[in-house]
């Protein structure tokens, strides 16, 4: 597809009769709305003079020690001056390849993976290796052999790119066991991590796994408020050792001069006076249950021969349908049927995909996840009756 025909079935996508399972909008409704519109006039009534006018390029002070506290509940131990705000971590995720990549540079990202992410790599023409996921995650074994495959051939990667927890958009989580093991594996061969990190506090059984970070400190660790917060804000984070932290730095000053001053102290204020730590907990008891909206209606509507997996957090489903269903080919036919969702192929960079798709849970209601699901089934049916 090109962008303009993509441009135009989101247009159609995004009608109101279309249930829409593509896009990973957080659930907003559930923010209590009316105490942050109280925190929003009292920042501005106190504090405008400051949270109207340019800011440091690195971030809030304030906001970057409490974002120090909220690593910690992944056992991450960090100094806040090695924290970098940025506008969301798509910016740092931006920043960290303009830094680390060069044209024609490889890096290694699961297969699939974050189509925001594979976005900034081609931008900076670096090539991606993916390496093969199970069900528990980054295969380690998968990960040794395509560095010896690289090796052999005189390339060293530039960095692993990994999204450990409820992935995006494999909705599966990196086995505990296996996180030394792949750090162990990137460290002999002197290849870089980069851990992106949006989803690690919302899983459904309120267990917090360990950030790679909290294992090795030279990980570099992305994080953001869009999922535990709000989107809109674009409020996320890049944790980095001091020797890649005043590169990075400069890079953000060259993107944006500073980050929104008045965005990251309305998040600090939120941090500071509110319980975030239920309000994440309201997040994950809203998804646990379109999670299993949706899981239900799958097991009742889908043909023989489609397969998903149970995702422990998050925001995804991943999807294959039998073969001979191509989803990329499919999808203009699931919106004339009032149904979207994201294609697999866009998950990969080198064409894969075509048998699989992604369903968010995030944003429709449990309802309508179920009234989407029909509708697709409906056209996996017809499909397969071609
Ligand atoms: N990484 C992953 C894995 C994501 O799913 C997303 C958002 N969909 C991002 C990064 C970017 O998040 P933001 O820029 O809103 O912080």
């Amino acid at each position: 597809m090109t962008a303009s025909e993509i441009r135009a079935l989101f247009a159609v996508a995004s009608r109101p009769e279309v249930v829409s399972l593509a896009g990973g909008m957080p659930n907003l409704a559930a923010l209590p709305l009316d105490a942050l519109s109280v925190e929003v006039a009292d920042l501005v009534a106190r504090e405008g003079q400051v949270a109207l006018q340019y800011g440091s390029a690195q971030g809030v002070p304030a906001l970057r020690e409490q974002i120090c506290e909220v690593m910690r509940l992944e056992g991450v131990n960090a100094d806040p001056n090695d924290v970098v705000v940025t506008v969301g971590s798509q910016m740092a995720l931006d920043l960290v390849t303009r830094i680390y990549c060069d044209p024609g540079d490889v890096v290694l990202a699961e297969g699939p993976s974050y189509v925001g992410a594979l976005g900034s790599f081609a931008a900076y023409q670096a090539r991606v290796v993916h390496v093969a996921m199970d069900a528990d995650g980054l295969i380690p074994e998968a990960l040794r052999d395509a560095l010896r495959t690289l090796g052999a051939q005189g390339i060293t990667p530039k960095f692993l790119y990994t999204i450990p927890n409820f992935h995006n958009p494999a909705g599966v989580t990196l086995a505990v066991e296996r996180r030394s093991e792949v750090l162990e594996i990137c460290a002999e061969y002197g290849v870089a991590v980069i851990e992106d990190n949006p989803y690690g506090l919302l899983g459904f059984s309120g267990r917090v796994y360990p950030a790679l970070r909290s294992m090795d400190p030279g990980v570099v660790y992305l994080g953001s408020f869009s999922k535990t917060f709000a989107s809109g804000l674009r409020v996320g984070w890049a944790l980095v050792p001091p020797a890649v932290r005043d590169r990075l730095v400069l890079a953000a000053e060259s993107a944006t001069l500073c980050p929104p001053s008045f965005n990251q102290m309305l998040v600090s204020r939120y941090l500071e006076g509110h319980d975030w730590r239920s309000q994440i907990k309201t997040f994950t008891e809203v998804y646990r249950d379109r999670r299993d909206a949706l899981l239900s209606a799958l097991e009742t509507y889908l043909p023989e021969g489609c397969s998903w997996n149970v995702p422990d957090g998050g925001f995804y489903v991943w999807l294959t349908v039998p073969e001979g269903v191509d989803t990329k080919a499919m999808l203009p036919r699931a919106v004339t049927a009032r149904v979207a969702y994201a294609s697999g192929t866009g998950f990969y960079a080198d064409g894969l995909g075509s048998r699989q798709l992604r369903l968010s849970y995030c944003y429709p209601t449990p309802e309508r996840i179920t009234e989407g699901v029909r509708r697709l089934a409906a056209v996996l049916e017809a499909e397969l009756d071609v």
